[in-house]
């Protein structure tokens, strides 16, 4: 009997035993290492044709962290890679033969990893990532964010700005290949800089540089900060090469406003998705002491005071570029969704048309954003 399964179903075995095997039989490319560094975390990234089996271990003396690959059939030739960031010197990636590959990560003292695969999403191919965390540091940024909540001088408003994206999300990318993750970082940072100048304001940013902080981790940074308001910032994209324009949104908790809204909010949404978000679950920690009718209440208030602020900033947005909706909209954006900090998002203009992108490279342009968002922070604290 076996043997006529052998003789008449020579495709069956082979699937059979394709399924039997962990890994294609073919194995995996590792076709590129790349790496981003943030103020308390270095994350290592592998890019790879298929999936991949690994084990780690860690070293005190020297510091390091040795991943063990196994089905791999190449890798890229590119010797040791220089980090040189506050907690890498220098990643080195070796062939041992037989399948098998040592990623050497060289450490400037011990970290905590934190290591996961991603499998292909959204355009991107399976991904080994290595987040190297500095728990220290960690803690410490929380607790200045605490700080600076305890010590405003009253009457003070603190805002943050959230630039959307970074790292591995790069968010929209225009004509040019100019990517949302690095305007709406620079239009952030000049929003900062303009506020500040306003002795009873605060300004913060809840990412300094090009690094992923999932989302729910950018409401937990607000919410430390203690903030009164808090703006994300973003650039649109659409398949449209003519749409363009300035819009605004507000989050719903019943639906979205309209299709439009609900699309860009599923967009927005899949940057965990993209960025490789690892949720430890500290980033996912609610407040005990709130009871559900408290946030209710706290919900209600701060969404109708975000409609307001969201009004402000369209009147003072039309003033430097059309508009591509008249009135807010309103969506189940992650990132507005701190019960007790009126949020906005806001996108600046779309980095898909040609004239748009044009402009959201323009410096000046980039301060008239800023500006009109910080005219429209002012009007709403009157
Ligand atoms: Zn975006």
């Amino acid at each position: 009997m076996g043997s006529s399964i052998l003789k008449t179903r020579p495709l069956l075995i082979l699937v059979l035993l394709v399924l039997c095997f962990p890994f294609p039989l073919s194995g995996a490319t590792i076709t590129d290492i790349r790496f981003w560094s943030a103020p308390d975390h270095t994350r290592v990234v592998l890019d790879l044709s298929g999936p991949i089996q690994y084990e780690s271990t860690s070293r005190e003396n020297p510091p390091e962290t040795r991943i063990e690959l196994t089905g791999i059939t190449s890798l890229p030739k590119k010797g040791d890679i220089e980090v040189k960031d506050n907690y890498l010197l220098k990643i080195n990636l070796i062939d041992l033969g037989k399948g098998k590959a040592r990623l050497t990560l060289h450490q400037k003292t011990p970290l905590q990893s934190n290591i996961f695969t991603l499998k292909p999403d959204l355009g991107k191919t399976h991904r080994l990532v290595i987040d190297l965390i500095d728990v220290g540091q960690e803690k410490k940024d929380q607790e200045e964010r605490e700080r600076q909540r305890e010590v405003r001088p009253k009457g003070t408003k603190i805002v943050v700005i959230d630039p959307g994206h970074g790292g591995e999300d790069p968010g929209a990318v225009g004509p040019r290949k100019t990517m949302e993750k690095d305007i709406v970082l620079k239009i952030a940072q000049k929003t900062v800089h303009l506020l500040n100048r306003h002795k009873e304001m605060k300004a913060f940013l809840t990412r300094k540089g090009d690094y992923f902080i999932p989302l729910e981790g950018r409401v937990r940074i607000a919410r430390e900060y203690g903030a009164d308001l808090f703006v994300s910032l973003h650039a649109d994209g659409s398949f449209n090469p003519q749409a363009r324009g300035s819009s605004v949104y507000c989050l719903s908790l019943s639906g979205a406003s309209d299709q439009a809204a609900k699309l860009l909010a599923d967009k927005e949404n899949m940057s965990n998705i993209l960025g490789g978000a690892f949720l430890r679950p500290a980033s996912l920690s609610k407040d005990p002491q709130l009871n559900q009718i408290l946030l209710d209440l706290m919900q209600n208030n701060s969404m109708k005071e975000s409609f307001r602020f969201a009004e402000s900033i369209l009147e003072e947005i039309k003033e430097v570029h059309p508009l591509k909706f008249q009135t807010y909209r309103q969506a189940n954006f992650i990132v507005l969704r701190a019960p007790d900090i009126p949020s906005v998002l806001v996108e600046a203009a779309f980095l898909t048309n040609k004239e748009d992108e044009r402009l959201l490279n323009q410096s000046g342009f980039q301060d008239k954003i800023a500006l009109s968002i910080v005219n429209a922070v002012l009007k709403f604290f009157k």
